[in-house]
């Protein structure tokens, strides 16, 4: 997304509401290690890429909120005052999600005409949805003459996403889509919220290969994955001192448990214990240039996330196993909540193109699908973006 498809918006935005409004950015993400590990206070590696929901806002006199999604091509009003905790079902409990919950932080947001457009691919498990969510935090925040810190940002936008929109998810995506930088890749802790900004080599790209397979967050088995994760954690919780979140625990841990809870629990925690595992000596592979260790963990990481954690699905699993016959591909897994979504690549940068070309035609022969294919360099957040001044 360059500085054009800030301008379109403006420009429609100008038409549809009769005045020019105030620009900001929030990118998508792709986890490159690191799932479904953030809700129970463990560690992930995402990055920003480059793929954006604009945000342009206006004041507008009659106490209302105004949102346009030219995704969707549509307008929704409420009135700010009497706002409650009422989600619609429809896109627009994104935005007044986050309007609703910057109000319980306090912020005094006066009436607006908020634009939205993105290019980012929704329900692909690139989060479209914090990178919506943030924007528009970003844009009511600067609406209202504002200003808070990266963690409050984070978990305001999380809470409408939970709370509002009623979709379980951790705080990694709208940490991510808010606090990355250009060029670096961000280990986070989420329990504690200290982040760390990792170098990737420049001889590589990450590239993302889209399934085309969708997934629902707000419905769809992501909700009982979860749920069977926080039965196995309430389990370890209860019977091992100290074990506070899941993170605390240790296979051994688990083992000790594993009569005390399902057997789909054991697994997920099994899962999410060797992940943390992973993203830690992810890190290390990193900080040491170690591409090859690096991409082995990624495999590790897709095998125990497809077996143990069961939220694979075949498509993806096609992706990575062509990718894997790739010589120049250092390692391949699924990103993103599940169920369909894209895998993440780690591949030479001199061979990417090369590697898309032979994913593409291998993808369509084995399932008739034309997968989407992007390669990415990590890219700025909505904090960096907004204090560069946009996008381009
Ligand atoms: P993901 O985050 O993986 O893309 P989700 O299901 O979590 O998938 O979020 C996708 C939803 O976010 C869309 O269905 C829509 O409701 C909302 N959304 C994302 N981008 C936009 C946008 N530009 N305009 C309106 N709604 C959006
Ligand atoms: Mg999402």
């Amino acid at each position: 997304m360059k500085v054009e498809k800030e301008q379109a918006l403006q420009q429609i935005h100008q038409q549809r509401f009769g005045k020019a409004g105030a620009i900001f950015a929030a990118p998508a993400r792709v986890n490159l290690i690191g799932e479904h590990t953030d809700y129970t206070g463990g560690f992930v590696m995402p990055m920003a890429i480059d793929f954006h929901t604009v945000a342009v806002v206006s004041a507008r006199e009659d106490g209302r909120a105004v949102f346009y999604s030219g995704n969707y091509d549509e307008e929704v009003s409420v009135k700010i005052d009497s706002l409650g905790q009422s989600p619609s079902g429809g896109w627009n409990d994104y935005p007044t999600g986050v309007l609703w919950s910057l109000r319980k932080e306090g912020v005094d947001v006066g009436g607006f005409n908020l634009s939205l457009a993105g290019d980012v691919p929704l329900g692909s498990g690139l989060s479209s949805s914090a990178s919506v969510e943030v924007a528009t935090a970003m844009a009511l925040l600067g609406h209202a003459k504002a200003e808070l810190p990266l963690e409050k940002v984070a978990t305001l936008c999380r809470r409408a996403e939970n709370d509002y929109v009623g979709a379980k998810s951790g705080i990694m995506d709208q940490f991510a889509v808010a606090g990355c930088v250009a060029n670096r890749a961000m280990l986070l802790d989420c329990r504690s919220l200290e982040y760390e900004l990792l170098p990737l080599p420049d001889q590589v790209r990450v590239v993302i290969c889209n399934s085309m397979v969708k997934h629902a967050v707000a419905t769809g088995e992501y909700g009982d994955r979860s749920s069977e994760v926080e039965a196995g954690q309430a389990v370890l919780q209860r019977e091992r001192p100290g074990v506070k979140l899941l993170r605390d625990a240790t296979l051994q841990d688990l083992e000790a448990c594993r009569d005390l809870m399902s057997s789909a629990s054991f697994k997920r925690c099994r899962h999410i214990i060797t992940e943390n595992a992973r993203v830690v000596k992810a890190r290390a592979a990193l900080l040491q240039g170690d591409l090859e260790r690096f991409g082995a963990l990624l495999v590790e990481a897709h095998a125990s996330f497809r077996d143990d954690f069961a939220a694979s699905c075949e498509e993806v699993d096609v992706l990575v196993a062509i990718a894997m016959q790739q010589e120049e591909c250092f390692g391949a897994r699924i990103t993103g909540g599940g169920f369909g979504g894209c895998s993440v690549n780690v591949v030479r940068e001199e061979a990417a193109e090369q590697f898309v070309a032979t994913v593409r035609r291998e993808y369509a022969a084995k399932t008739g699908i034309e997968a989407d294919c992007f390669v990415c360099t990590p890219a700025d957040g909505a904090f960096a973006l907004a204090r560069k001044g946009g996008v381009a």
